[in-house]
């Protein structure tokens, strides 16, 4: 089928909270809609309200199936947790340093005292 007027990706679509839809500009002056829901049940047509006009969306079902349809705010929290793991993982690295610095020490302290 070729009769969309345009493939459109997730990405560049616009979230209307009160709504509850995914949304982009209709030629017509309106705008193309899809729930939530309908992208959890594979489905990838927005359709105009005030024309004939469809869109295909393009996205992942992945992203949908399994979430509630009230969360939408996964995406940024999760690019906030891996600087924190980045930072974690330096410290640890430099725990170790300073106990393999310790142990090397420990030696000298005991020629010193013999
Ligand atoms: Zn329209």
């Amino acid at each position: 089928m070729g009769a969309y007027y345009d493939e459109i990706e997730i990405e560049d679509m616009a979230w209307d909270e009160e709504k509850r839809v995914y949304h982009y500009p209709c030629p017509c002056g309106d705008r193309f809609e899809i729930s939530r829901s309908q992208l959890a049940n594979y489905e990838d047509i927005a359709a105009c309200p005030s024309c004939s006009l469809i869109i295909r969306v393009i996205y992942d079902p992945l992203d949908f199936e399994d979430e509630p349809p009230d969360d939408d705010d996964s995406g940024e929290a999760e690019e906030e947790e891996d600087d924190e793991e980045d930072e974690s993982d330096d410290d640890k690295f430099e725990d170790a340093l300073e106990k393999l610095t310790i142990s090397d020490e420990a030696p000298n302290v005991l020629a010193v005292s013999a």
